[in-house]
This record gives structure tokens, sequence and C-alpha cells, in this order.
């Protein structure tokens, strides 16, 4: 093991040789300082094009390596965006390497641009993204430099982790008597349950020092500390990938309060840009007793020929007293909890792969996220297997996995599954079965693949029906999220990053009884906001009058707010007047859930001309369809042919096909009335002792509980709704907050949903509100 002779080697310059040989060799000139470091000579230079790092090798340092660590630079530099590294930066001759002499000896030198950022070294407060951030930094460049195998690499290097329990045990007399005992337990482990599993440790490229000096963070990032650079690929080795997280956290976890916390931590944030297997895994913990008895054994032997180079020992003693302190773990136990933050399946680990690759504009339910891996009916089970309570997916209408649907669905699929242009009977019979359940003259089917597609064709058939491009939507309302959709759904574009109503879109209130504009017991709510309906259809008249009317039949990201009677009807009324047309979103509310009746329109005796359908419609396949009348299905059909190749297919029809008759067959639409009824009289009483619960609404299962902090001026107790949500998970009852201030708990089970379940959320909500309101 080459530990020795460093002394002799390291390259014999000041800093003025360093600004004559960036001047000569590079044409870069600025105010030079030595930085420190273990082998080479570093010198920064303060350039006008910026901070530039003079790197020169310590004598016998060979070529190869040098062109090894430059081409995992060129590689990093160009592939990844997400963390800077040093850029090499050629010199005149248009060399990335040069050769300078110094002492009368040739040395190997590059000009790197400098990284910006803090040494992680330096940044107390290391909040557990921050240490997410580290291992996932060093898992893209392994993951980034697969493949680069520079032979250079593959060599005998006394930082090699693979042949560090040699090392150190052939070294072990240069440590103070009294300590040796720790580090010889540590490579005890190694011996038992690192090379065992050598052949099964996959090896390639690796940083290999991860230490809180080479990383660099920006600690004040908007959104908390991050990560935001490496530096030195001079320990770069081929090695065994698990050594790479393992070198990282063994510096992180110096002076932490929980440090196996932090190595679980750390590795999560690796598995996420470069997942390890099991027996890699179980070799980590090893690992980091690895490095750190190896960090101790290199410093006393070059302490031994540098006694006064102060970097050598930089974290010896913190190695030290990290060593001693994990004699004091169980490494069975360690091992668990980093398998258990990083494995696979585990929620941290989860949390990361999701934040490596699924776009971060969208959300994760709940403070403790689930891992939802089953379902079945009204019930979800996590990756433990515990039962959850769905109070809120609306989607899974007539149960989770309901065999019905599921058994038609994977017999159709074994059969065939094709476009629309074939006559199939699937596609008639729910065309057929949706028209006679919708009310004349609702009867031409357009099938889709989401409520979105459905918003999105109903505004181009109003469209074409009108001739016009205006519309009116209610306040706070959600329409879906393709670009014409977000501009109908105020819920969006009045909301965080949105941008306002278009200009083609007039919005009316909300009819809200219970926090509206105009409020119950006024006399004639309905026909109030109504006006205001009409008041929108004549403020689109001066830009060609109105093509179309959007609302929902009950409104649901609103805040779940039955409408005042009457509403509906004066309201498609006025917008008919006007020579609009009329379309009920039923994409919630649809398909028997509000009890009463099997459309939510019909509890308002309102027809409209185009109704929207989603969610429910394919208990969770992606099925939607558009119903129109026969006029308004001429007037679109211009010649320009509306195709959609998912939209009605055999597989799909089958679906939509076996939800209706599931909804029959269980008399789902009497159930979700009676077993609604009995939930609404449970949350009634509890409103009556809790002055917190200002409203409770809602028909069948569909229902609301309005939270305030003030039940006379009914403002928005947006806090309590959230903490009374996660207290309720924490009870296993899934719940979610919606309205414009996010203080309604909305209630839209699968509707198998039955008396004894209401009753448990009666009794959770009231444990619940004890805890929070006293
Ligand atoms: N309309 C309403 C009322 C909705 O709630 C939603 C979805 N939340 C949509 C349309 C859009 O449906 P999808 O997400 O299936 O595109």
């Amino acid at each position: 093991m080459d530990a020795t002779h460093l002394a002799a080697r390291t390259p014999r310059l000041d800093p003025d040789d360093a600004a004559r040989i960036a001047r000569t060799l590079w044409g870069v000139t600025g105010e030079v300082r030595e930085l420190p470091s273990e082998r080479d000579r570093n010198f920064l230079l303060e350039t006008e094009d910026g901070r530039r790092v003079l790197k020169v090798a310590r004598r016998g340092e060979e070529r190869g390596l040098i062109e090894a660590q430059n081409a995992l630079l060129h590689r990093l530099t160009g592939a990844v965006v997400r963390y800077r590294f040093p850029r090499v930066v050629p010199s005149l001759a248009g060399r990335a390497i040069e050769t300078v002499e110094a002492g009368g000896v040739r040395h190997l030198a590059r000009l790197v641009a400098w990284v910006p950022g803090v040494p992680l070294a330096e940044v107390g407060d290391r909040p557990a993204a921050l240490l997410g951030d580290l291992g996932r930094l060093l898992g893209t460049v392994d993951r980034v430099l697969a493949g680069l195998e520079p032979p250079a690499l593959d060599r005998d290097f006394y930082w090699d982790p693979a042949g560090g329990a040699a090392l150190v045990t052939t070294h072990l007399d240069a440590l103070p008597e009294a300590r040796r005992a720790a580090v010889a337990r540590r490579i005890e482990a190694v011996r038992r349950v690192v090379e065992p599993r050598g052949a099964r440790l996959r090896r390639g490229v690796i940083h290999g020092d991860g230490n809180d000096w080479n990383v660099l963070v920006e600690p004040g990032a908007p959104a908390g500390p991050r990560v935001t650079g490496l530096l030195d690929f001079g320990d770069a080795v081929r090695s065994w990938y698990a050594a790479e997280p393992a070198i990282a956290a063994a510096y992180a976890m110096m002076g932490a309060d929980d440090p196996v916390a932090v190595a679980a931590l750390v590795v999560a944030g690796y598995q996420a840009e470069h997942p390890l297997t099991r027996p890699e895994l179980e070799a980590v913990w090893p690992l980091i007793g690895l490095r750190l008895a190896m960090s101790v054994t290199i410093a006393a032997i070059q302490r031994s020929q540098r006694p006064d180079d102060a970097y050598l020992t930089v974290s010896e003693e913190e190695a030290w007293s990290l060593l001693e302190r994990l004699e004091g773990v169980d490494p069975d136990h360690a091992t668990e909890r980093i398998m258990g933050a990083a494995g696979p399946g585990s929620v941290p680990a989860l949390l990361e792969r999701r934040r490596a690759r699924i776009g971060p504009s969208l959300s994760v339910s709940y403070d403790r996220p689930l891992h939802i891996v089953r379902g079945w009916m009204q019930h979800l089970y996590d990756a433990d297997g515990n039962e959850y309570l769905d109070c809120v997916n609306n989607v899974a209408h007539v149960g989770h996995a309901h065999p019905g649907v599921s058994d038609a669905l994977s017999r159709q699929a074994a059969l065939l599954n094709t476009n629309t242009r074939y006559l199939h009977e699937n596609l008639l019979r729910l065309a057929e079965d949706l028209a006679g359940r919708l009310p004349d003259p609702l009867e031409v089917c357009y099938f889709v693949n989401s409520g979105s597609e459905a918003t999105e064709l109903a505004l181009r058939l109003a469209r074409a029906a009108t001739g016009r491009r205006d519309a009116v939507v209610l306040d706070a309302a959600y329409h879906g999220n393709t670009s014409a959709a977000i501009g109908l759904s105020p819920y969006k574009f009045d909301g965080a990053g949105g941008a306002g109503a278009p200009s083609w879109v007039h919005v009316a209130p909300l009819p809200d009884p219970y926090r509206g504009r105009y409020r119950a017991p006024m006399p004639e709510l309905g026909r109030r906001y109504a006006q205001r309906v009409a008041e929108s259809v004549v403020e689109a008249e001066p830009r060609g009058g109105v093509a179309a009317f959007f609302a929902e039949s009950l409104a649901s990201c609103g805040g779940q707010v039955e409408y005042p009677e009457g509403f509906l009807t004066a309201a498609f009324t006025a917008v008919r007047a006007a020579g609009g047309v009329c379309v009920a979103d039923e994409v919630q509310v649809g398909f028997g859930r509000v009890g009463s009746h099997f459309w939510g329109f019909e509890t308002q005796g309102a027809v409209p001309d185009i109704v929207t359908l989603g969610k429910p419609m394919g208990n969770g396949h992606p099925l939607g369809a558009v119903v129109t009348t026969r006029a308004i299905a001429e007037a679109f059909d211009n010649g320009m042919e509306y195709f959609n190749t998912f939209g009605g297919n055999p597989v799909s029809c089958a679906v939509g096909l076996a939800v209706l008759e599931v909804i029959d067959d269980e008399a789902l639409q009497a159930h979700a009335a009676s077993v609604g009824d009995r939930l609404l009289a449970g949350l009634r009483e509890l409103a009556g002792r809790y002055p917190a619960i200002g409203d409770v609404r809602g028909r069948g299962l569909f229902l609301g509980v309005e939270l305030v902090t003030d039940p006379d001026e009914r403002t928005p107790a947006t806090r309590l709704a959230k903490r009374v949500v996660e207290g309720m998970r924490d009870r296993r009852i899934l719940l979610s907050t919606d309205g414009p201030d996010a203080n309604v708990i909305k209630i839209k089970p699968p509707l198998p949903f039955s008396a004894a379940d209401a009753d448990r959320v009666v009794t959770e909500l009231d444990a619940v509100l004890r805890e929070r309101v006293g």
C-alpha cells in the first residue's frame, strides 16, 4: 500500500510560481492564494473571468490518472445540471494538462473553474433533506459515470476501500495502543459482513471521497440548504459502489446526535439515484466503520511523515471520537435502520426516488406519507399491512379492486383492445346505457379518457354549436388540467401560480349558502345567485356572447357545496336566453353518489345541454364521456373528424358497463342515501357540540364539514382543518380538505362505505376534535 513518501513528492511551489504558471500557460492573471490539499498543491486565482484553481500534481503522478479524472469531470459537467463539478479549462495551447517545473522537478498541472458554494463542513444546520441531497449527489455521480471506466482508475490505491482492511491491519501498530481495539473491531466487521458478500458487491468508478470539505452547499437556498457541487476527484477509483455513500456518511455522521439516522438519510438519498442491492445495503454499515478506521490509520502514517501538515489530520480526532461512539451501536440494528430507510420499499426511499423522477408540482398526501399497496372496497392497506378507511376516493366508486370490474377488465383485455373505428358491442351498449340514464334530449355520446378531456371536448362542442368563444364559470370551480380546462378553473387560475382568468372566461360567484356572497336564510338565494350568472353572461356580450356556462352540479373543489334551490334551473334559463349552452360537470358527483338521484343536476330539477363524466365512471380505469343533444352533436360535425385513440375502446367500455352493473346490482345509490343520512346526522350532532364546526352539508356520500375559528364571522379554520385531517390519518381514516380556504373536510368515500364506517368516522372525529379544540 502506497501511503508512504508523500512529503518527498509534494510539488515545491509558492503562490508566485503558481501565478507565473497560470499566466504563461493559461493566459490568466489575478490574485493567488493557496488552498489546502492532501497530495497535490492547489492555488486559487481570482481572475477577471471568475475564480480558477490551478492544480499541480505530486511528482510521479501518472498522466493517465489525471486524464481519467478529466474524463470524469467532462462527463459529469456535460450530463448533470442539478450539481456542479470543476470544469477543466484548456491552456493557451489547447491542452487539458500541462507540464510545469518546480524546484527542478516536472509536475503535471491543470486549471479548473471554481465551483461556488460553502463546504458542507461549515454548515452547522443540516436538515434531513440536506443529508438526503448529499447521498443523492453521490448517487448521481455514480449513475452518470457508470460505464466510463478509464483503465487508470482500476488501480492500487491506499484509499481504495476494497484494500482498506488489509491496509489497516498492516499498520495497526501505528495507532495509539489504547485505541487499537476499536479499529480492530471495525475490521472484524468488514471480514465478517463485507468480504463474504464480495462477489455480490458491484464495482464501478466512485468519487471515493464525499467528505464534507469536498461537498458544496448553498445554505440560503429558498427551499432550505441544498447541495450544489462536488470537488476533488483525486481519489476516484474503481471500487465498491456501496462504499460511496458509506464514505460520505462516515464524515456526515461526525458530531451528529444520531449518527445512524444520518447514515440512513445519506444512503436513502443515494438510493434514489443509484439503487443499491440488498447485499450492498448490508455492507454499508461495516464500510462506514472501515472508512473511519482507514482515516485514522492513514492520518497516523502521514503524520509520521509530515508532522506539520494540519490538513492531513483534518478530521482525525472527530473520526476517533465517532469510532469510539460506534462501539456502543448494535451493528444489526444500524443495518436494519439503514435498510428501513433506504430499502427499496421504504417511505423515505420512495420519497427520494419520487423527488428524483416525478415532476415536483405534485404533492404527496399527509405529513406522514402513505405507501399504499392494496385496496379492497372502502379499505386501503399499506406496505406494513395496516388497514385504512378510505373516505375520499370517489374514483373507486363501487369499491377498490371490485371483482365485478377487475374481471370484466381482464377478460376484455385478454380478448381485444383497439380503437373505435371498428364496430363493437361494448361501445354501443355503454352509450345506450348512459343515454338511457340521462334525461332527454341528452342522447349522443363521446368517450374520452379523463374528466379534463371531457371538459375540453365540451368546450369545443359548445363553441361549435354557438359560433362563440366565451364561457361563464363559478368561482372556486375546477374542471381539469389541460390548457383550456385550467382557463375554466378559478380554483387554479386564481390560486398559487395562477395568472388570473383568461379574457374569454367570466367568473360568477359560487352559490355557497353558508359563506358565499348571499347566505341562508336570505329568501330566493338560488335566484339571486342565478342573477349573478346572468350578469356574467351580459359581460360576455361585447365579446360576441357566451358559448357555454360550465358548472358542477354540486361544487366539489369549491368546498362540497350544495347550491340553493332553484339556482341551476334559473342560471340555465338565463344562459340559454342569451344563446349559450349549459354544461353540467358530473365528474365528481354523478353515478348515484348523491343518493337521492343518479345525477347531481337532477337534485336541482335542471337539464343541461352537455354533461361531462369521468372519475367514477371507470372505477379507477381512465374513462370519461361527454353526452349531449343531437343538435349540438350535428353542429360539431363540420367535416373535421373527432378521433380519440383510447376513448371508448372495448376494454374501457367493458369497465364502464361493469361499473353500471355493480351500481345497480348492489343498489349503491340507495345505499349512499341511507348511509349518507346516518353520517350527516352524526356529523350534525358533533356540530352541536363543537363550535369549530361551522357547517355540515351535502347529500348521500358527498358531504362537507366546514371548520371555522369564529362561528359568527365564519372565519375559515384552515390550520385546524389540516390538523384534523392529519389526526384522522393517524387513526387510519383518510380524509382531505378542500374549498378556496382549504377549511372544508370533504367526505366522498367509495360507495360500499357502511353504516359502521359512518359511526367510526364520527367517533374518531369526535376524539380528534376533542384533542385539538378541547
Ligand atoms: N371536473 C371536476 C369537477 C373534477 O373534480 C376533475 C378532477 N378533479 C376534473 C373535472 C378533471 O378530471 P381528470 O383529473 O380526470 O382530468
